[in-house]
């Protein structure tokens, strides 16, 4: 902000898929907080260190699927608790009115 200094940036690397590209999205700025994307990028098989000297920018094509891949991972573990508890406390069949499984028996 406030520079007039334009660099000649024809892309960025995308850390997930190695591409360079044009819209990525920087890990460690408020936006990607707020995205909470180093949370998201943990479930993935890398590691992710501010002092590595990989690319710390992911694209906006990865960034749809890692949201897409963390609300899978999400509904998954909800849907875990619900069965954990239904398999644990409602073992004779009687759920209480909550229980998202009640219809199954
Ligand atoms: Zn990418
Ligand atoms: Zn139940």
């Amino acid at each position: 902000m406030g520079s007039t200094a334009k660099a000649v940036v024809t892309g960025f690397i995308c850390r997930l898929c190695s591409e360079q590209k044009k819209s990525v999205i920087h890990l460690y700025t408020e936006k990607a907080k707020k995205l909470e994307l180093l949370k998201k990028i943990k479930l993935l098989p890398i590691s992710v260190d501010k002092f590595d000297n990989l690319p710390k920018t992911i694209c906006n094509q990865c960034l749809h699927r890692l949201e897409a891949q963390y609300d899978l991972l999400e509904k998954i573990r909800r849907s875990n608790t619900i069965h954990h508890s239904h398999r644990i406390y409602h073992s004779n069949g009687r759920c209480p009115a909550e229980c998202l499984l009640a219809w199954f028996r």
